[in-house]
């Protein structure tokens, strides 16, 4: 655990910053991209006992917390309690940006540091390793280890320490945090006994144990089965933290109420799946006659959000588990955080919209539409080609269309989805006509600037500026002389069926060549894209959710006492 001062000290010698730290007035604007939203969840359906649980789980998640700022650097938890007795306007900035960030590095600057005295940048292992640790140190300690113990030293859940010999091991996650795990778990069976939902109750108890014996295998299967009215997500899952290898998960927290009616909603779209699939605009022989089982997906609304799930930009959507043992035996489940999608559409997509379109526009971009759009996008990931055969060879589009594949597959579900719910609305499925069809292809046009804005580092940003440009030049969406930008109505649907159409082949047909020149040709920012994205400055990046219900359910203070200086609103 963190040696702190002694670090501190030490790094802040050898620290060498290419600008000053930010001063007050420079974080408050820094803190400003991230638009605060209060999070507030009706609660009033729930069951006495369900409530019990929602407050231990929220109260488990506050631990959590303190296990991930671990995780993320060794100084981080010395840092903290220093920042929160700190009573200066540059100290109470600092620790508020620190909350938003779980550390001293601004993730939305590229991870570069906003408090002085700390490393210039986050270390590439996170604290899953020694600071001092190379890759081939690790590589050549790995080849020294029997089988077993190698895949102990590359798993999810063991940190890698040096010994007092300074020679390198690995200490199980249920070592390495135990008191804090302890907690946890103690927090977690709470809820379990508190919860009359068998579903709930079964993985609530196999997790607690889970995280005193290491071993979660048993507990991810039992989440895949979880279905009730609190859906959680708790533990260590994903491994984008560490950077070195990608194999050690971080603990993160995900406290949510199912949503009711977008289940039905989408359980409803679900059965028109396969009549979207009959009629996809591409050549009859690629379609597939019989769907396979889709993944699940669930739609919920995030009471409370810990650790690796609440810092830097907000998570609105996750697949999990990782562990591919569970994945081959029961799949995986995608989970869509529907107010935390509100909150960002309320917050960066009503600003773009009020930039970039008309004013007689602006009122056709509805969040309904937005979520319907999302829902879609998801479902039909898993329509269109998937197993394919090329000159007698099994094969699919992700091997042949390598590179291209992540941005293509994203293009194609967001295209998809638009001729997905067309096609229900002209099967009269769903609620259409031209009002329906205006929300729908404004949206999803202000959508695009929403990706866009963020630059085209990522396959979904290609593939979005793929799209505007085919559809630019297909005459569906109009670049209007005064910077705004519009939908042709009577061109959108041929032309959103032909850019379909042509995603769609491309992955039928395994054709490299052709995916690339699509994306060479298009997945670039032309100039008047790019001239409406520069004017988009003022736009929040991201959103910063303030729990509102979760500190009601489980109050974070003992009545009478006053916090000293903590983030009072930070989370
Ligand atoms: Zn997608």
């Amino acid at each position: 655990m963190p040696k702190s001062g002694l670090i501190l000290v030490l790094l802040g010698a050898a620290a060498v910053h290419a600008a000053p730290p930010p001063d007050a007035p420079q974080l408050q604007k820094m803190i400003a991209r991230l638009a605060p939203v209060p999070m507030r969840v009706d609660v009033a359906h729930l069951s006495a006992g369900d409530r019990t649980a929602l407050a231990r789980l929220i109260e488990a998640s506050r631990v959590l917390d303190d296990i991930f700022l671990d995780q993320f650097w060794s100084g981080n938890r010395a840092l903290y309690r220093r920042l929160q007795q700190d009573q200066t306007p540059i100290g109470r900035a600092r620790l508020r940006y620190f909350w938003l960030n779980k550390g001293p590095w601004s993730e939305i600057d590229g991870y570069t540091a906003f408090i002085p005295g700390v490393p210039a940048t986050k270390p590439s292992g996170a604290n899953f390793y020694p600071e001092d640790m190379s890759k081939q140190d690790f590589e050549k300690w790995l080849a020294t280890l029997p089988a077993a113990r190698q895949e102990d030293a590359k798993g999810f859940y063991t940190v890698i320490r040096r010994n007092p010999s300074r020679a390198l091991e690995s200490i199980p996650y249920s070592a390495a945090y135990k008191p804090e795990l302890e907690r946890l778990a103690a927090l977690v069976r709470d809820a379990a006994a508190a919860t009359s939902n068998a579903t709930l109750k079964k993985f609530l108890t196999l997790r607690a144990a889970a995280f005193l014996s290491n071993d979660y295998y048993a507990s991810d299967l039992a989440w895949m089965d979880l279905d009730a009215p609190i859906d959680v997500t708790i533990g260590p899952y994903e491994t984008y933290n560490d950077q070195l290898f990608g194999y050690k998960a971080a603990f993160e927290s995900f406290v949510t109420l199912r949503d009711e009616k977008e289940t039905a909603r989408l359980a409803f779209y679900s059965q028109h799946l396969q009549d979207v699939e009959d009629h996809l605009p591409e050549d009859p022989k690629y379609r597939v006659r019989k769907l396979g089982a889709a993944s699940p997906i669930r739609v919920v609304n995030e009471v409370f959000a810990a650790g690796d799930g609440s810092h830097g930009v907000q998570t609105a959507a996750y697949n999990l588990p990782n562990d591919d043992r569970v994945v081959q035996q029961k799949g995986s489940k995608r989970i869509l955080l529907k107010n935390i999608q509100q909150a960002k559409f309320d917050k960066t997509l009503v600003p773009i919209s009020k930039i970039l379109l008309s004013p007689a526009d602006q009122k056709d971009v509805e969040f309904e539409s937005f979520f319907n759009w999302i829902m879609a996008h998801e479902l039909t990931h898993g329509l269109g080609p998937h197993e394919i055969e090329l000159g007698g060879r099994k094969t699919n589009p992700r091997l042949e269309l390598k590179d291209l594949y992540g941005g293509l597959e994203e293009a194609k579900a967001d295209v998809t989805g638009m001729f997905a719910l067309q096609h229900l609305m002209d099967v009269h499925a769903i609620p259409g006509g031209p009002e329906a069809e205006r929300k729908l292809y404004t949206t999803v046009l202000a959508s695009a600037f929403r990706t866009l804005h963020f630059g085209l580092q990522d396959a979904h940003a290609r593939g979005q500026a793929m799209q505007m440009n085919y559809l630019l030049d297909k005459g569906g969406y109009v670049s209007r002389p005064d910077g705004t930008f519009a939908v042709d109505f009577s061109k959108i649907k041929k032309a959103v069926a032909d850019l379909d159409h042509d995603l769609l082949t491309l992955e039928a047909t395994g054709d490299y060549a052709g995916a690339k020149k699509m994306m060479d040709a298009l997945a670039i920012l032309r100039p008047e894209v790019k001239r409406a994205i520069d004017r988009l400055s003022s736009v929040p990046t991201d959103i910063a959710p303030i729990f509102l219900t979760a500190d009601a359910v489980a109050p974070r203070v003992p009545k009478g006492r006053v916090r000293p200086g903590g983030p009072a609103k930070a989370d």
